[in-house]
């Protein structure tokens, strides 16, 4: 756990660079792993908060981390974020002109950076590795770690080599984070990694911004419409089983005025990352996509995930529903659902199975997972439940308020014994040996060559639901398959083999009339507003927040930088709820903090001036009372420590002694000693520094005429170190302004 004095220093971090109030769940006990360099696997689902947990500790311990990313999308657009917040970062890659490796090795050595980005490859050659040595790097975080595993959903094999990291930095701490809840992946992690003794830390699987809901899909394209209108041009995004889906639903989309397009792994390299841009910088509301649209994605407003199809696993709907709201705002995750996926999926593994000869063990599991899948997609119970409890973990808050079955919006169930019956003894009469198309055509009576050629217009069955829509009767015979109630079986014909639909010994009870149905209501209700999106926007002017959406979208396109870089739907919320008209109330604002106080704080102050005289609004709506409140904070957490540190220094007390009494990096105890020469201005400093290495570095410092660390390590022969040359170059400045104020003042 975090000690008093660390949290007070990780709160005032995250008030200073975020802009953000309060740590959430597990963020505490993985920045106290980084902070102890205790190696550890976080677990958090997608949108929990990873990236604090190893931004923070760096920070405080004034040291360099590396962190391992996946794709350069992802690297640069963490970077970008982190520099827009007024964090020393960088990432290495090949996309990097000379000057611009140059500079970040330079800032490298100067100590002057908190996180490099790097990918494994990258990481993992010998200049690299010699780099990190020299500048003492002991502590790497391994995001989407999951990658490192085979049983993971999305393995790469350069991950596999991180294993080595532990023999080439034999002291560092190593810290691996995923979204991936399965055991075995994180087991598999563990051994990869060969971390030791780790802190295994799991988060709560449930995402409670998130509203799910499942739809019976029957006419696509005009359910995807409606869902969609829901979120008007709001970032969305829609799962499509294949890629010719993903371009013809695209263009049903287009063709109704959304601004949507598509994406899948058929496209080259560089039309997918334009296509990608553009959905970041907001250039797209909605992409239509395939499972291959997902990791490098980082925009964190997403609204809206809808699939069009089921995915073949609840892993993969998991990871995919949720992208949407990774900023914690309220987000809706539809999926349309047809049996009909699950009967393709079922022929799509076999058929892969089959081809890359696969054990039956495998197999077996697959269809296994995607059994899964179905119960939770023909399942009528708490969807936030369901998905929690695949995943290991008890739902302690049903009803949830923000699914579909709690809200209500599928209490229509009713007793279909009879249908089911019909249905069953339908299956019966034509000797289970037809699929699904041909059972509907007799059951509605249909006049087709088939239901001749077999004679089955003389079945007893033949027109029995004859009163009912062919589609309602297809869904209906999809029901009763999802309940168990019937099964797809292969049988041979001719030296072929076929897949049909047939009866268990559950389809003779119904039959016998010893078990009742209970079936879904064909009709769509009306949706209801769940309370988390009800909350959210408790307060917002609405047409204030879509100007400064504006606003952000000139600002991030100038600055040739994603949107959510500048500013995230949350804080353009909190703006368009509290509207400050002064820079110094933006503190109280949810995502601004320093940096962008600075940077954007006049530009927005004026921005909403304008617009709340002209549209008659109330300012600063209770924003004074937080400033107090985090002004007070503030001031009693650093200084504590720092008040401590000083009265030791002022008895000479050395850095160890002081970094021992108040629990901070020894690379924080010398910035807190070097402030202190700065304010109190001591004759000489050789309770700290001997004599031979002062004059030595002083009269590097003199000559240069700068104050410049690294010109400075060089020419002291890399004998000095930085903390120490910081001290000096403290020292010497203030003596030299003595110098100059001196004669002025008498
Ligand atoms: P992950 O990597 O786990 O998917 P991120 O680290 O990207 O999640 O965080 C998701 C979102 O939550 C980001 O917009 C981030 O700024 C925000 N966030 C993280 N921690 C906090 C916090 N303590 N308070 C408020 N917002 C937070
Ligand atoms: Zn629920």
């Amino acid at each position: 756990m975090l000690t008093e004095a660390n949290r007070a220093g990780v709160i005032g971090a995250l008030q200073q660079y975020w802009g953000f109030d309060e740590l959430r769940p597990l963020q505490a006990e993985a920045i106290a792993a980084g902070l102890d360099r205790r190696d550890s696997l976080v677990v958090m689902p997608t949108g929990g908060g990873k990236s604090l947990c190893f931004q923070i500790p760096p920070l405080l311990e004034n040291r360099t981390d590396v962190v391992v990313s996946p794709l350069i999308a992802l690297m640069k657009d963490q970077v970008d974020g982190l520099r827009a917040n007024g964090y020393p970062a960088a990432a290495i890659h090949s996309g990097l002109t000379d000057a611009e490796r140059l500079q970040i090795a330079e800032e490298l050595r100067a100590g002057e950076l908190r996180l490099v980005f790097v990918s494994p490859e990258k990481l993992l050659t010998n200049r690299f590795i010699e780099m990190l040595r020299e500048i003492n790097v002991r502590s790497f975080a391994i995001d989407e770690a999951h990658c490192v595993s085979h049983w993971g959903h999305d393995f790469r094999p350069e991950y596999r080599r991180l294993a080595e990291l532990k023999r080439y930095f034999p002291k560092s701490s190593i810290h691996a984070f995923t979204a991936t809840a399965t055991e075995r992946v994180r087991a598999d992690i563990v051994k990869q990694l060969e971390l030791e003794n780790p802190a295994i830390l799991v988060g709560d699987f449930d995402r409670p911004n998130l509203v799910y809901r499942v739809i019976p899909r029957d006419d696509r394209i005009g359910q995807i419409v409606r869902v969609l209108n829901r979120h008007k041009q709001q970032a969305a995004i829609v799962y499509c089983i294949s890629r010719r889906d993903t371009e013809s639903v695209c263009d049903d989309l287009k063709r109704r005025g959304f601004n949507a397009d598509y994406y899948h792994a058929g496209l080259n390299a560089q039309v997918r990352r334009q296509k990608q841009d553009a959905f970041a910088r907001e250039k797209i509301d909605i992409i239509v996509a395939t499972v291959a649209f997902g990791m490098g994605i980082d925009r964190s407003d997403v609204r809206c995930v809808i699939h069009a199809g089921m995915p073949k696993s609840v892993e993969h709907y998991q990871q995919e529903a949720g992208r949407a709201g990774r900023d914690g705002l309220e987000a809706e995750c539809v999926l349309l659902y047809s049996t009909a996926d699950v009967m393709k999926w079922e022929d799509l593994i076999s058929k892969s199975a089959a081809e890359a000869d696969v054990s039956d063990g495998i197999l077996q599991s697959m269809l296994e997972l995607l059994g899964h899948m179905r119960a939770y997609a023909a399942g009528m119970s708490c969807r936030h439940g369901s998905l929690v409890n695949y995943f290991g973990q008890a739902f302690k808050t049903e009803p949830c308020g923000a699914c579909d079955v709690c809200l209500g919006e599928i209490e229509g169930i009713e007793d279909a014994t009879v249908l089911a019956q019909k249905i069953l003894s339908c299956v019966a009469r034509t000797e289970e040996r037809f699929g699904v198309g041909h059972l509907v055509d007799v059951l509605k009576g249909a006049d087709t060559v088939r239901v001749r050629q077999f004679g089955h217009q003389e079945l007893s069955t033949y027109g029995l639901l004859a009163e009912m829509e062919k589609d309602s009767i297809k869904r209906r015979i999809y029901d009763v398959l999802d309940q168990g109630l019937l099964e797809r079986k292969t049988i041979e014909s001719n030296a072929k083999s076929f897949q049909v639909i047939g009866l268990n010994s559950q389809s003779w009870q119904v039959m016998r009339g010893e078990r009742r149905v209970m079936l879904r209501e064909l009709s769509e209700r009306r949706v209801a507003t769940a309370k988390a999106e009800a909350d959210s926007w408790e307060g917002v002017d609405r047409g204030l927040f879509e100007h400064l959406r504006g606003l952000r979208n000139s600002i991030a396109s100038e600055r040739d930088v994603p949107a959510y870089v500048v500013f995230g739907d949350a804080t353009l919320r909190d703006l368009a709820r509290k509207r400050p008209d002064q820079v110094s109330h933006l503190q109280s604002v949810h995502g601004i903090g320093a940096a962008k106080a600075k940077e954007f704080g006049e530009l927005i102050v004026k921005f909403i001036r304008t617009h709340c005289k002209n549209a008659a609004l109330a300012t600063n709506v209770g924003t004074t009372e937080v400033v107090e409140k985090l002004r007070r904070r503030k001031t009693s957490s650093v200084s504590a420590q720092k008040r401590r540190a000083f009265e030791m220094f002022a008895t000479g007390a050395g850095v160890e002694q002081v970094a021992e009494e108040v629990r901070r990096a020894a690379s924080t105890i010398h910035q807190y000693l070097a402030e202190f020469i700065e304010t109190t201005r001591p004759e000489d400093i050789s309770s700290w520094v001997d004599a031979g290495t002062y004059q030595k570095a002083r009269a590097v410092f003199e000559r240069e005429g700068t104050r410049l660390l690294r010109p400075a390590f060089e020419a002291c022969g890399e004998e000095v170190s930085y903390d120490t040359l910081r001290i000096i170059a403290a020292h010497v400045d203030c003596q030299a302004s003595q110098d100059t104020v001196a004669p002025s003042d008498s």
